[in-house]
């Protein structure tokens, strides 16, 4: 038994061993992150945040401040339905978490001292329910075996800077069941990573991966019915040691098929040699919640098609039907979240219920659908929208679409006198200013000129200006005289440009900051790069052009310009060839770039 022989060099394991459990007992060091988080405010939707002291579960580690961050998402739950229940909305690495349940440490599941002060041990009910059974099939078959948890999700899911995924609680990282020489199991100080041999890399090979236990969990894990497992990550090499202890068992051949199916070494991330990063699909009611499948569907699995199906149609019967305006309102909201475009007719329609928060909901949604459809309901309910608070989330849901009739009516509405007001100092004239910013047609120009001079939208105006042309003027906005002169200045403009496209103003705005654009062709990618760290309009006039040049779509304008630089750069230098470009002296990073949002591959 090997365990017996790693005696020989037992003196060492002795010092190593005291090294270990010292580093076990010691205060984590993430605390502090984890304050600094709180105190930096590092997440704006946190909706309230507080310090507490907290008495520790772990008898041995003495409490300490531990940051809890109290925070509420509503959702349109329906009457029938448990408000407490968990809800996984959209996909793991874009999505959120309702309800998020918290694993509490019990005889055979345990949080790792680090991630236990992240505060990020919640999943949905079924997530927890398979860990929980799967630990106690390992326990069952070898008792007293505990399985350590490293980061799951925040209570409310969203991001966490750990890993790209991990945002809507069906996904894990659990560390792999290891012993000492000695044949014990004692709880690691961290994640830790396994070399070929199967021992440990830290803590120079104390600790090492047991095949068997190993294999218990992922047999737990794939076999649970609560819910269905999607992906068990781990490096090559350690499956190789987990499957073949499944073969030497006598696991019959179909199982073992498909366990392999799930349990591999991922590609294009990391290798996974220092925890098992499980994930399971969406139930039938996380999918009627909005829960969206990525990646790979095995053939066994159940997609819930028919589950999700009945639960659009009865969405749609309550928004239709249902005496309740709440009810009605929840609805449309759940059509969103299920992305019903075949209900589309019915959510125009709530968008003339009788009810104002019904039809709050149903703009919201026609403007998450974006579609022309969409669009041309929204333009037509404006001028017959008497609710203060629904005209402004239209104009909100107007601003997210880009074509020229939005842009007419937009246009129309800046030149029609309109006292409404969008809470307090915000007329319903500057939001549809805001609105203009995304536009990409310039039919709205002149409308926007004529309003410089209004003291209450000149700004927002001149900002919807500056994106729409990428051209800046320069304004003293503190003189009294400011709206006047931008509106002269801004009238000489439009003059000598009307007559040309607006693809030539974007390129004319760059150079003028000083960026070497001469097109919005593929030529200019490398001044394009630089100029997403220029001014906001260039930079974000600069992404829009790249994402029209390659054809990707990436979330980068919610991001920090270093990061949107980032990706932008590392893209196009993967590509030069095909963009006949060559970008192999420029750096991946721009110098002072600091990591933060960008994608990075998955780690502890
Ligand atoms: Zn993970």
């Amino acid at each position: 038994m090997d365990v017996m022989g790693s005696f020989g060099t037992s003196a060492r394991w002795l010092l190593v061993a005291v090294l270990a459990m010292s580093c076990s007992t010691a205060q984590p060091d993430g605390l502090d992150e984890v304050n600094e988080q709180v105190a930096n405010g590092r997440r704006g939707d946190r909706a309230t945040t507080s310090i507490a002291r907290v008495q520790s579960v772990f008898p041995e580690i003495p409490s300490w401040q531990h940051a809890v961050v109290e925070q509420t998402r509503p959702f349109p739950f329906l009457a029938g339905e448990d408000p407490n229940s968990s809800v996984s909305v959209g996909t793991t690495s874009d999505g959120t978490l309702i309800n998020g349940r918290w694993i509490a440490p019990s005889p055979t599941v345990e949080i790792l001292p680090l991630q236990f002060t992240r505060d990020l041990a919640y999943g949905t009910d079924e997530l927890v329910a398979a860990l929980r059974s799967a630990a106690a099939h390992v326990a069952e078959k070898t008792p007293g075996s505990i399985l350590y948890l490293g980061n799951v999700a925040q209570r409310w899911g969203g991001d966490i800077q750990w890993s790209v995924s991990h945002n809507n609680g069906r996904d894990a990282d659990l560390a792999f069941y290891s012993r000492d020489p000695f044949g014990w199991q004692r709880r690691p100080p961290n994640l830790l990573h396994y070399g070929q041999n199967l021992r440990s890399v830290e803590f120079s090979g104390f600790y090492r991966f047991d095949a068997a236990l190993n294999a218990d969990l992922a047999q737990g894990l794939f076999n649970h019915t609560g819910s269905q497992i999607q992906y068990m990550f781990m490096a090559r090499y350690l499956e190789l040691a987990v499957v073949d202890v499944l073969r030497q068992r006598g696991v019959e051949r179909e199982e073992l098929i498909k366990i392999q199916e799930v349990l591999y070494e991922p590609r294009g991330s990391a290798i996974h040699d220092d925890h098992l990063h499980i994930r399971i699909y969406c139930t039938a009611d996380d999918l009627c919640g909005g829960c969206e499948n990525t990646g790979s569907i095995r053939p066994w699995v159940d997609e819930f098609a028919s589950a999700k199906a009945a639960c659009v149609e009865r969405f749609a019967d309550i928004v239709q039907d249902d005496v309740d305006p709440v009810q009605r309102a929840h609805a449309v909201s759940r059509l969103g979240l299920v992305g019903a475009t075949a209900k589309r007719s019915v959510v125009i329609a709530a968008a003339s219920d009788s009810d104002p928060g019904v039809r709050l909901a149903a703009v919201a949604v026609l403007g998450q659908l974006r579609d022309s459809e969409s669009t041309r309901a929204l333009i037509a309910r404006e001028p017959l929208e008497a609710d203060a608070a629904v005209k402004c989330a239209l104009v909100d849901a107007l601003g997210g679409t880009r074509g020229r009739p939005t842009a007419d009516h937009l246009g129309a509405m800046l030149a029609r006198e309109d006292g409404t007001m969008c809470g307090a100092g915000l007329p319903l004239k500057a939001k549809v200013a805001q609105a203009a910013t995304n536009l990409e047609s310039t039919g709205i120009v002149p409308a926007l000129i004529a309003v410089l001079d209004d003291v209450q939208i000149g700004a927002a105006a001149a900002e919807a200006l500056q994106m729409l042309t990428n051209h800046q003027e320069a304004i003293d906005w503190s003189q009294p005289t400011a709206g006047t002169d931008a509106k002269t200045q801004w009238e000489a403009w439009y003059k000598r440009n009307k007559k040309k496209t607006r693809e030539v103003w974007l390129a004319a705005g760059f150079r003028e900051v000083g960026y070497s654009v001469a097109s919005l062709q593929k030529q200019s990618v490398p001044g394009l790069l630089d100029a997403i760290l220029g001014p906001k309009h260039c930079s974000v006039n600069a992404q829009r052009a790249l994402m029209k040049i390659s054809g990707e779509d990436p979330a980068s304008l919610d991001w920090s310009p270093e990061d949107a630089a980032w990706y932008w750069t590392r893209f196009f230098k993967k590509n030069q060839s095909k963009y006949g470009l060559d970008l192999s002296h420029r750096p991946e990073r721009p110098v002072s770039a600091t990591p933060s949002d960008a994608p990075e591959p998955d780690s502890q």
